[in-house]
Parts: structure tokens; sequence; C-alpha cells
């Protein structure tokens, strides 16, 4: 589904990504783990162009979207994003906030872009929260509103930067569920996380960064029982 070829990131005369190859396969959930700084979100980030890589490509679906031609915004649709931090819209209620994109892009009647609004309230949990304002939410809430917003869309690929990581330690776990559902149906996923035990639990593959690369990657099996470099060794200790 995306392939990446040789890419590179610098900011400035920063390099963060230093040639980065993958292939992210439809149905496939890739999990990236790897020490603060190591270049995770920017890779995220440059996947659906939130980011302009410097060189290299990056191919969704077959058509090369780091060409100049290429419609940024028609290509992010495709890909639902969802941050550390929610970024939901304050001033907005849960249902609008996850009907906003459709009724600006989709070419549907609002009624049914409603109906679609409360049928993926009910698959997050939240049906109650329909008319809620996000700072009355929990963390926990707030992020499976921001999952549902972005399946709003019906994106091919979720892509997650740290889902948990703003999260008060009981409330990661409706998140995740949440996740994995999402998975049992067969969404194609990349995740950033430090959530070890989940991470092997979902991931087909495991990629370990570290500054600017992929150091490592494997099978969770391989990555997390058998890791062959030190780098990674170091870092599974440390948080395991
Ligand atoms: P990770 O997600 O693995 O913690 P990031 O991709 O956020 O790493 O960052 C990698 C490096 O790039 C860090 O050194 C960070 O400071 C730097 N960086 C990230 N975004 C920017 C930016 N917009 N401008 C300048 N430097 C950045
Ligand atoms: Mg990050």
């Amino acid at each position: 589904m995306i392939y990446v070829k040789d890419l590179y990131k610098n900011f400035g005369k920063t390099p963060v990504l230093s040639g980065i190859n993958q292939h992210f396969k439809k149905g496939e959930v890739t999990v990236i783990i790897g020490p603060s700084g190591s270049g995770k979100s920017t890779l995220l980030r440059c996947l659906n162009l939130l980011e302009a890589p410097t060189s290299g490509s990056i191919i969704f679906d077959g058509q090369n979207i780091t060409d100049k031609k290429a419609d940024i915004n028609k290509i992010r649709q495709r890909m639902g994003m969802v941050f550390q931090q929610f970024n939901l819209f304050p001033h907005n209620n849960v249902i609008n906030n996850i009907m906003l994109a459709p009724v600006h892009v989709k070419r549907m009647p609002q009624q049914d872009i409603y109906k679609r609004g409360l049928e993926l309230l009910s698959r997050v949990g939240l049906s109650s929260k329909e008319k809620d304002y996000p700072a009355s939410l929990s963390g926990g809430q707030k992020q499976r509103i921001a999952i549902a917003r972005a399946l709003a869309m019906d994106p091919e690929v979720m892509l997650f930067d740290e889902p948990t990581s703003a999260l008060d330690p009981e409330m990661v776990g409706e998140v995740l569920d949440v996740i994995k559902n999402l998975i049992k149906e067969g969404m194609t996923m990349v995740i950033v996380t430090h959530e070890m035990g989940f991470a092997r639990e979902v991931g087909d593959r495991i990629l370990f960064m570290d500054r600017g690369t992929i150091l490592e990657e494997g099978t969770p099996e391989e990555v997390f029982s058998n890791p062959k470099h030190q780098r990674t060794i170091e870092f599974l200790s440390k948080v395991l």
C-alpha cells in the first residue's frame, strides 16, 4: 500500500531521517519503537506529507505522492492520523468534531454523515457523548473521539503517533482496545508507541528506529526476543 524509497529528511542542516526504505502492506500492522528524538514522528508525518521529505519518494497505492503534481489534500484524506495530544476542535461538540471534515469534503447528504458519526461514536463506546464538548471529556474519551474523527473520512490507512502517551495509566487500556478492534476489522496501520506489550501483541512487524534510520526490523518475536543490535538491546532493557 505504501512504499518508502530512500527517504531523507533534514531540518535545516540536521538530518532527522537518513535513508528509510520500507513497504507497508495492506492489512498489515507496523509498530515503530525507538528512543525519543530518533525520527519516529517525522517518519509518520512524512507518510501523509505533514512534512515534506528532503529527498526520496513515497508511493501510496501506486501513486508517487512526493511528486509536485500530487494533490496533497486528497492523499491526506485517505490516511487517518491520530496524535498524542488529541487535537480536537475545542469549540465544536463531539459529533461536530467527527462530522466537520466529511461535511466539507464528502459529497454526501449531511443526514448520512450524521448517521455515520453516530455509528462511529458507538463503535468507540461513546454514544452518550454526542453533544458534549472536548473540555468535559477525560483523556481516554478525547482520544477515542479523535479516532472516531479520523475514521469518519473512511481512511485506507491509520497512522497513530503515541496515541496513549498523554493519558493517565488507567485510560490507556480503553484506547488500545479501540485500536485492537480496528485491527480485527483489517485496518492497515502504522503505530508509534512506547507500549511494548501492545506492540508485541498487535504488531505484524516491529521497526526499531535509532538516529534517523531503521536499525532493526522483524516480527515481534525477532525484535523483542532476539534483538540483533546492541542499541536495540539497550533500548529494550530500559523499556521492558
Ligand atoms: P521522535 O518522534 O522519535 O521522538 P521526532 O521525529 O519528533 O522524533 O524528532 C526527530 C528529531 O527531529 C529531533 O531531534 C527533533 O528535535 C527534530 N525535529 C522534529 N521536528 C522538527 C521541526 N519541525 N523542526 C526542527 N527540528 C525538528
Ligand atoms: Mg514523536
